[in-house]
């Protein structure tokens, strides 16, 4: 038997995962009309391929990949593009941003589909089809896959696949691991065969049974080990995760990679899984909705359905007061739920005063400490919220700002109700702002610089030509 290690902190917040996780995964009905944003992922946007009045089919690519860290999308089915512009998308700052209206023929009718072979493919050729598919993390992080599955980079010795799904509420992977496990196995083994990685486990909490025995069956017989873990906030952090199952703590400021592990979301592997062996890149994903509403559940959703549509399917209940994206510790409040599903919307949680009363009013810090045991990345969050609050964020970065995973668990025990994430996220948007700041006069700088020694240069050698031709002009003239 697997020895499992602790991680510090964490906290034990209300699980209210039963009431979505009793129902199949369902199938909504096709929306009249599906919003597909062009940055779904980590990195650039991708680029729009298509114009609007053009005719397209289920799995067409409709945005291409643009640069290195980037990822394609698709038409989530057939029909006609209606246009390519500026929409609403699930964001925090409710801003728009460029997206493509599809209106669905009904047909739901496929481009020709690739499965490969990828025993026999070449490693980069592989990866860039997972590109190409639009495969990125689907446990909320959405990077893209193919950059984390290249075996030339770093040894990976550990796979590590993340069914831990802490975060109150959401249900989604447990679902997909009840009902879809051979595809995660089959996927895992794919990821195995990229990374040739030595071992693959697998953790699942405690409070997912029917996930454990689920995933156990299916991977019986194909050397990936199922392991349940302590159900714990945050234990599906990747870090966390990693050091329960390996006992590896990943210093800060290091990647898991630099010590030989490599994690993903048991969500990705299933879609790794069908872009391999059906050649099908990704249109939908599970999605929980629940909180104020009558039928909570889980639903198989095209990326682009409005996630309005998903909550009439669940029935949205008087007193609803708005909803989250995401759980209620690392989510954040939609600006309208007219906005689309998107690669990351793993949870819709409608609110009413019920399940989110208004929080008390934030009070002074009285530096009792709660906040730093709980932390599970070991910071002092009360010297971050500190340095964040009076902007001092050189300091915040000497306080390992960049560590700390935005769980949340820091403001849910803090007894003065000190909002203390958004001072880290303020913090750091701020650093980040300096630094694109930086850059571009950086730029400026050298483009000035550039700009002012070409022009040196040329008078320079304007002189010398003009030095050259009034040498030979004095130059006597040979006698004939
Ligand atoms: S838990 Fe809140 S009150 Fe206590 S030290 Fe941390 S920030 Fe201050
Ligand atoms: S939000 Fe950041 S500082 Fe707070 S507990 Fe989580 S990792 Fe620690």
């Amino acid at each position: 038997m697997r020895k499992l290690y602790r991680f510090n902190g964490g906290v034990h917040p209300p699980q209210h995962k039963a009431d979505s996780s009793r129902q199949p995964i369902q199938k909504p009905p096709l929306p009249e009309k599906l919003v597909i944003p062009l940055h779904q992922h980590i990195g650039n946007s991708a680029k729009a391929i298509v114009e609007a009045g053009e005719i397209v089919l289920k799995g067409q690519m409709i945005g291409k990949a643009e640069g290195y860290v980037s990822s394609a999308v698709h038409a989530p089915t057939s029909g006609k593009i209606l246009s390519v512009g500026f929409e609403p998308v699930p964001h925090p700052s409710g801003l728009n941003d460029l997206c493509i209206t599809l209106i669905p023929d009904g047909r739901e009718e496929w481009i020709a589909l690739q499965p490969l072979d990828y025993p026999n493919m070449d490693p980069n050729a592989l990866r860039n089809r997972l590109r190409d598919a639009g495969v990125v993390g689907l446990g909320g992080a959405v990077f893209p896959s193919f950059i984390k599955l290249n075996a030339a980079n770093k040894k990976i010795r550990t796979l590590v696949l993340n069914g831990a799904e802490c975060e109150p509420y959401i249900t989604c992977d447990d679902l997909l691991m009840q009902e879809r496990a051979t595809e995660i196995v089959e996927g895992a083994k794919i990821m195995r065969h990229m990374l040739q990685a030595e071992e693959v486990v697998l953790g699942i909490e405690d409070n997912k049974p029917r996930a454990i025995s689920a995933m156990k069956e299916a991977a019986e017989g194909n050397e990936i080990e199922v392991v349940a873990v302590p159900t714990i906030y945050p234990g599906g952090g990747a870090k966390q995760l990693i050091r329960v199952l390996t006992g590896i703590e990943v210093p800060a400021g290091e990647r898991s990679t630099d010590l030989g592990v490599q994690c993903f979301n048991v969500a990705t592997a299933a879609s790794v899984y069908r872009a391999v062996h059906f050649g099908e890149p990704v249109l939908s994903r599970i999605v929980t909705v629940t909180g104020n509403v009558r039928h909570p559940g889980n639903y198989d959703a095209l990326i682009g359905t409005p996630i309005d549509h998903l909550i009439a399917q669940a029935e949205r209940l008087d007193g609803s007061t708005g909803a989250i994206m995401g759980g209620p510790m690392m989510g954040f409040d939609l600006p309208s739920t007219s906005v689309p599903v998107v690669k990351a919307t793993n949870c819709v949680i409608v609110k009413s005063r019920k399940l989110f009363p208004e929080k008390p009013q934030p009070m002074p810090c009285i530096r009792c400490g709660k906040c730093a045991e709980s932390c599970p990345a070991d910071l002092q969050p009360q010297e971050l919220y500190w340095f964040s609050k009076a902007e001092n964020f050189g300091k915040a970065q000497e306080y390992a700002l960049f560590d700390c995973i935005e769980c949340g668990a820091c403001s849910y025990v803090c007894p003065s109700h000190i909002p203390l994430v958004q001072f880290y996220r303020y913090a750091k948007s701020e650093i980040w702002a300096q630094e694109r700041e930086k850059k571009a006069a950086d730029l400026a700088r050298f483009r000035h610089d550039f700009r002012l020694e070409r022009m040196e240069r040329e008078k320079r050698e304007k002189a010398e030509k003009l030095a050259q031709k009034s040498a030979q002009d004095a130059k006597p003239m040979e006698k004939e």
